[in-house]
Order: structure tokens, then C-alpha cells, then sequence
């Protein structure tokens, strides 16, 4: 007993959270298997490595400020226009190596918010530096952080230390002058320092409504943040109506887009 209480207080003290919780088991199994002793060691280092990795993923996780946890094994491919195989190609992460931005257009309810969620949890499982924020939050942050004289700041640390930003909801907002140069700065900033996955329930023509009428605003916003990038545009109805409207609750036939 005195040896298990020694090894639990030099676990705390060297923080070795994994050991603690494995070695016993793992000794009894030892000595069944007729471990040796460095096996032994090893097999313990590896559970305090796997806790460890864990703990990171978790903590990305949480940082990311998802607004809820949804991964791919809930999206429907079967209900969805959506390129299946681009999607599995992007749950790979090369994008990520290869610094492809992800543009997620199409109408309200197709998934586009459930998709980006999806990516950005791949993203913090491969522990990728995450941050998932829309667009009318964004703006919130930029505009206080400037009023504070931290902008410079916020882009370079809140911004600038994210590998992966996602941007949801980039609709139908009005932003004044003040408001698109500062989305500029961030799809700027992103453009040197990361990528971006934006999703948005507008066709790029009617960015420039959003953009303040700002034709070559958009068009530098544009411009970044299409060059390299994967472009899912997804058609079809909203996949909450299209449900209720197959199980009957909906009295009109269709609602499409
Ligand atoms: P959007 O962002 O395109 O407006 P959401 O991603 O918010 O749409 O989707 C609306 C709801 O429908 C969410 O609860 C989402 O999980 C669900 N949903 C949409 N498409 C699918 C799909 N193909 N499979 C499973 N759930 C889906
Ligand atoms: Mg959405």
C-alpha cells in the first residue's frame, strides 16, 4: 500500500497523470504476460504520451469556440448535393498543408454551418490551431478591439496565432465602411498567416451589397480568398424542412430555393 500512496504522490508531483492511472492494471498484465520490465516502461510511456495528445486535442477544442460539436458521421450524404468525395478528401486535412481556403455557399439549411463545424473538429483532433466565429461576432470583436486602440493587437494575436479560421455565416449583412475594411483586414491577414473556411447563403454577386457597394474591396476579398481554395456550392432545399416535409408535418409540397 505504502509503495501504491509513493507512486501516487510522485505522479502529482511529476505530473503523470497517465501513469498513475495505468500502471496498476497494466503491471498485473505484465506479470500475466510475462512482460519484461523495460516492455513494461514502455507500455506505460505510451499510455502518458496517448493522455497527453488527449488533453491537446481537448483544449483545442474548447479554444475553437465551436457553438455546438457535430462531425461528418451525422451529415447525410444521401440528402445532400454536396461532393461527398471532396468532403472525405478535405477531412484528410491536406487543405491544410496545401493552404486551401474553403468557400461553403448555398442556401439556408443545406448544412454549410454542420460541414464547417465537422472540419474544424478534424481540424483540433489533428491538433490544427482552430477558431470558429460568425461573421456578425467577428466584426463585433473587430469593431471593439479597434474602439480599444488593439486592433493591431487583436490581428496579430487573436487572429494571427490561428492556423485555421472559420467563418460562419457571411449572409445577408450590411456592414458600413468602417466594418468591410476591417472583414478585409482579417481575410488579409489570414491570406498571409493561414486559411480561412467561410460559409454563406449569398452567391459572390452579392458580396459587394455586404461590402459597402465596394467594388474593389470585394474584389481584393474575393481575389484571396478564391485563389486557392476548395469551392462547395451546394444546392437543394433545407434539409430540416425537406424532413418534416417527408414525414408530413408540412402542407405544401415543395419549398425550394
Ligand atoms: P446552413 O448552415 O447551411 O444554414 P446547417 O448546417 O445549420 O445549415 O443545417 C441546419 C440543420 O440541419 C442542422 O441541425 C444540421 O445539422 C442539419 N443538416 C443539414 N444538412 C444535413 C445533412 N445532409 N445531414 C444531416 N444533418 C443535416
Ligand atoms: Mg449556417
Amino acid at each position: 500500500m505504502l509503495v501504491h500512496e509513493g507512486i501516487a504522490e510522485y505522479c502529482r508531483t511529476f505530473k503523470l497523470p497517465g501513469v498513475l492511472e495505468h500502471y496498476a492494471a497494466l503491471a498485473e498484465e505484465a506479470a500475466k504476460e510475462n512482460l519484461a520490465y523495460t516492455e513494461y516502461l514502455y507500455r506505460l510511456f505510451e499510455h502518458e504520451e496517448r493522455r497527453r495528445l488527449e488533453r491537446g486535442r481537448e483544449t483545442l477544442l474548447r479554444m475553437a469556440g465551436l457553438p455546438v460539436i457535430k462531425t461528418i458521421d451525422t451529415f447525410d450524404f444521401a440528402s445532400s448535393s454536396v461532393d461527398k468525395a471532396l468532403i472525405k478528401e478535405i477531412l484528410t486535412l491536406r487543405f491544410i498543408d496545401e493552404t486551401k481556403n474553403i468557400l461553403l455557399l448555398g442556401p439556408s439549411g443545406v448544412g454549410k454551418t454542420h460541414l464547417a463545424i465537422a472540419i474544424a473538429y478534424a481540424a483540433t483532433r489533428q491538433r490544427i490551431k482552430t477558431r470558429f466565429i460568425s461573421a456578425a461576432d467577428l466584426l463585433l470583436q473587430l469593431e471593439s478591439a479597434k474602439r480599444a486602440d488593439r486592433l493591431a493587437y487583436y490581428l496579430k494575436r487573436v487572429i494571427g496565432t490561428v492556423r485555421l479560421l472559420v467563418i460562419d455565416e457571411f449572409d445577408y449583412l450590411k456592414l458600413n465602411e468602417e466594418q468591410a475594411n476591417l472583414f478585409f483586414q482579417i481575410i488579409n491577414k489570414k491570406y498571409e498567416t493561414g486559411l480561412i473556411i467561410i460559409t454563406s447563403n449569398l452567391s459572390f454577386i452579392h458580396w459587394k451589397e455586404v461590402l459597402n457597394d465596394n467594388e474593389a474591396l470585394t474584389a481584393a476579398i474575393l481575389d484571396r480568398l478564391i485563389h486557392h481554395s476548395h469551392l462547395l456550392n451546394i444546392q437543394g432545399e433545407s434539409y430540416r424542412l425537406k424532413q418534416k416535409r417527408e414525414a408530413g408535418v408540412l402542407d405544401f409540397p415543395t419549398l425550394q430555393h
